[in-house]
């Protein structure tokens, strides 16, 4: 089979996850995918093993046990912002670096998209405009499961390849019941980034504010003095937070997000996201908050409530101890002819998770681009070359004999 013929296999199978389910798989048909995945692994000569409970597949493709060894992981599930069912690929062979128009009028302009030009004389897949296309993370499963086809086929000699698939990472969800005792590798790689070659070790550190404001409800013709209204209160907390938003940041700048915004007048509820790269802004962050937030219970009778809660922490802080995970991949990188976009994500991944719980896992570009959305597109030649990123990667990681548990 070719990488082709994996992706647009895993593609046709409907994976959304869904936030509002509260279960592990949020869908069932992850499990349809994993159960075809594991057929496929074992042709391949692997050894599986299924959680069918919670949907996560581990497989080792067993090599010289005196060799170390190495990791790569990629989810099954894809996010629920945009239509994930029926999806028709849109195969271009040789394109031409122009606008793509697609089955429904919607266009993949080159103004907006300014990469596309990367892709001339590239076999493109884009989706009819209805609906995702599905590359995050199914490029990143194809990819891993044509380096593991590589080793079975070659014979060359290497340590134990352990993969896992995962569920429901787009929700959030998708290290809640990873067993680190059956995924054997001491380091290991989601391989569910962007363009071709990034490389990401960084990522935010996040957390969730709750706010509760009780406010004091009257009739308005006699509220001199009495009326507290939570919706002006909440607003004054709102305007006094800095003006450092996502649409205002970019880069290694941190925000606050608001996210919910509810009120009445005797009730407000907020939600906020607070992001930062560094630990201490990150730190000083929550610290304004509860410094505004303790400034306007001073002004107005104790009435409101902030929760805040840590949600991840940037992987960096662990990963920048010891380099050598990275510098596995990008050498690798380098020594297929692949320049290394080393990049900070604006975001989490099941990385970061995975790195605080004793796994460093830095993320490695799939090749897809626009995710999430009706303008998702990948080439196959990004997608084999990621293949061939992981196949120097298995070899370097043979070579230098680096990491290797109890060493
Ligand atoms: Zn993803």
């Amino acid at each position: 089979m070719t990488l082709l013929e994996r992706f647009i296999k895993y593609i046709n199978i409907d994976t959304t996850s869904s936030s509002l389910v509260d279960k592990t798989p949020s869908n069932d048909n992850q499990k349809i995918l994993a159960k075809l995945l594991q057929e496929e692994l074992l042709e391949i000569g692997a050894e599986t093993y299924f959680d069918e409970d919670h949907c996560y597949l581990y497989a080792t493709l067993k090599g010289d046990e005196k060799l170390p060894k190495i990791g790569f992981i990629a989810h099954m599930d894809t996010s629920e912002d945009a239509k994930g069912n029926e999806i028709i690929p849109n195969i271009i062979s040789d394109y031409d670096g122009k606008d793509i128009i697609l089955a429904n009028g919607n266009v993949l302009s080159t103004t907006d998209y300014p990469n596309l030009k990367d892709q001339i004389g590239n076999t493109l897949i884009t989706t009819d405009g209805r609906t995702l296309l599905g590359a995050d993370d199914k490029a990143g499963i194809a990819e891993i499961m044509t380096m593991l086809e590589h080793f079975a086929k070659t014979k060359t000699h290497h340590g134990d390849i352990c993969v896992a698939f995962t569920p429901d990472e787009e929700i959030g969800k998708g290290m809640d019941y990873f067993d680190y005792e059956k995924f054997a590798a001491p380091i290991a790689y989601t391989v569910d980034g962007s363009t071709l070659g990034e490389i990401c070790y960084e990522n935010f550190n996040a957390a969730s504010a709750k706010i509760e404001i009780e406010g004091k409800s009257c009739h308005c013709g006699t509220a001199k003095g009495i009326m507290a209204n939570a919706i002006l209160i909440a607003n004054a907390l709102v305007s006094s937070l800095p003006n450092e938003t996502p649409s205002n940041t970019e880069g290694y700048e941190g925000f606050y997000h608001i996210e919910k915004f509810q009120g009445t007048v005797s009730f407000a509820y907020l939600e906020y996201l607070i992001r930062d790269f560094d630990k201490e802004n990150f730190e000083k962050r929550k610290q304004l908050f509860e410094e505004l937030v303790s400034k306007l219970n001073e002004k107005y009778d104790n009435r409101i409530k902030l929760t805040i809660k840590d949600s991840y922490y940037n992987m960096r802080n662990i990963i920048e101890k010891d380099m050598s995970v990275v510098e596995l991949a990008t050498n690798a990188m380098k020594l297929i002819g692949v320049k290394p976009i080393i990049i900070p994500m604006r975001g989490g991944t099941d990385g970061a998770e995975a790195t605080y719980h004793g796994l460093p896992c830095p993320n490695i570009g799939t090749g897809g681009h626009n995710f999430h959305g009706t303008h998702e597109y990948v080439s196959v030649e990004d997608m084999e070359k990621t293949s061939e990123i992981l196949i120097a990667m298995v070899k370097e990681n043979t070579a230098s004999k680096v990491l290797t548990k109890g060493e």
